[in-house]
């Protein structure tokens, strides 16, 4: 070792680090059935102890200091709610008193000749970058956490898969590339997007190498279908897929393929939380690596089991840009303990139900972007692409909600009143809705040039709000 340097394979136990978080499929074999009890006495060992390091982080130490909470003062998993919330907001201020990194890091940059690291970032097409530092240890567990969930998917150790996501400064392509190839024996074909290895290629490659998955969002997925098509391949006879994306039209997924698709829920700082099972009955948080809570999305106090609410994670596994209690102001349910009816007692969430703060209130009620197109977009002569707009003319918030439709132009309007009647019945509210000809809706969704479209913009402050 020559100055202090110490290199990536120095710097990480593999051996202990696959004790602490078993890969798939180990993983599958034994921790995912243990009993309660064996996992909250997990939980809470790691916990107490996360909550002695994180203390030494600025950011933290602060709130911590600010609230009076003691990090030692952990006894028991319901101390958590003791320990004060922080969102997306909090870090962006951090980052604009002291940029690039902000002081929620566990690191500095002078660190790497001795702590090897990568950074990635979130949210850059638009505002600040959130960058988040990841040491060796955290990308590889980053990586059996993205292993997990891709097996629970339908990948099988020896695959051959398709990464077509963006290699980029988002970390998402890269932790599935690492998971596969480190943790899962895949053999990966790195085609990134459509822009890199041309659609037509993509659905070449799959098909001479006997591709397993191709990794991208559900869209683009359907998309190399039609193109399969084009070309005489038959998607789901031919193309022989064994695992679906995540995001995007489940049920044409699943009919295009004839493979199940499995919902999963995560983000960019912490990776792959929760996974649906072949149950179907919620999906099942990784607890030796998360305790999940969720909150009031307006005060922030702790909700009971089968309430909706905010989503509170903290991680209990990262050294790089540890997370505690950190509220991602996405809604969802965290349902009781029980086993579940594929053996495991791993506590489950409800899938993403929207963004708590894309919240509006119309007239007394709480309502959501999300479930206004859940409504419109069940109408059998809408697609699954809207987009909600709220605005306020006289003095009043009103929604307007718009959906694309193939059907001939002469019907918008018969459509449109029969999704206002259905919004009217199942929400209790006048909603206006709008039907658009497919590709109408591109330049507000930015379907083609992002990888999650957008679905709500908020027009208030800008039509007459005080
Ligand atoms: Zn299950």
């Amino acid at each position: 070792m020559s100055l202090g340097l110490r290199r990536p394979h120095e710097a990480l136990d593999y051996a202990s680090l696959a004790g602490f978080l078993p890969p798939p499929p180990d993983f599958f074999e034994e921790r995912f059935f243990e009993p309660p009890e064996r996992i909250e006495a997990r939980q809470l060992a790691r916990l107490k102890e996360k909550a002695l390091t994180t203390a030494a982080i600025p950011f933290h130490r602060r709130r911590w200091n600010e609230a009076g909470f003691d990090p030692r003062s952990i006894s028991r998993l319901e101390d958590l709610a003791s320990v004060p919330v922080y969102t997306v907001d909090d870090i962006r201020r951090s980052i604009e008193a002291s940029p690039p990194l902000g002081d929620y890091q566990a690191l500095r940059l002078e660190d790497a000749r001795r702590e090897p690291m990568r950074v990635y970032m979130s949210g850059g097409t638009t505002g600040t970058s959130r960058p988040t530092l990841y040491t060796r240890w955290d990308r590889e567990a980053g990586a059996i956490l993205t292993a997990r969930a891709l097996y629970m998917q339908g990948i099988r150790p020896g695959d051959v898969v398709l990464n077509a996501w963006s290699y980029g400064t988002h970390n998402g392509a890269w932790a599935m590339d690492e998971a596969l190839d480190h943790w899962l024996n895949c053999v990966v074909l790195t085609t990134g997007t459509g822009s890199v290895t041309p659609s037509r290629k993509q659905v070449e490659l799959a098909l001479e190498y006997g591709a397993k998955a191709i990794l991208t969002t559900g869209d683009y997925l359907l998309r190399l279908a039609e193109i399969a098509r084009e070309l005489g391949v038959d998607p789901e006879e031919d193309l022989r897929l064994c695992a679906l994306p995540n995001i995007g039209d489940r049920e044409a997924l699943e009919t295009t393929f004839g493979v199940p698709s499995y919902a999963s829920y995560g983000f960019h700082e912490v990776q792959w939380v929760a996974v649906e099972c072949t149950a179907r009955a919620g999906l099942h948080v990784f607890e030796d690596a998360f305790v999940v809570e969720v909150v009031d999305p307006d005060s922030g106090a702790a909700l009971p089991d089968g309430e909706q609410g905010s989503l509170v994670v903290t991680e209990l596994y990262k050294t790089g840009s540890p997370q505690f209690r950190y509220n991602i102001m996405d809604l969802s349910t965290r349902y009781p303990r029980e086993k579940c009816a594929c053996g495991s007692w791993l506590r489950r969430i409800a899938p993403f139900a929207g963004r708590a703060d894309n919240m509006v209130k119309l007239r007394g009620v709480n309502v959501w972007p999300e479930a206004v197109g859940e409504i419109v977009t069940a109408h059998p002569k809408t697609t699954t692409d809207y987009f909600v707009r709220a605005v306020r003319s006289e003095n009043r918030d009103d929604l307007i909600v718009s959906v694309v439709s193939n059907a001939a132009a002469k019907e918008f309007e018969s459509i449109e009143l029969e999704l206002e009647h259905a919004l009217r019945e199942k929400l209790g509210l006048k909603i206006a809705a709008c039907v658009e000809s497919p590709g109408g809706l591109d330049e507000l969704t930015e379907v083609r040039t992002s990888p999650k479209p957008k679905r709500f913009r908020d027009e208030r402050s800008t039509s007459g709000k005080e």
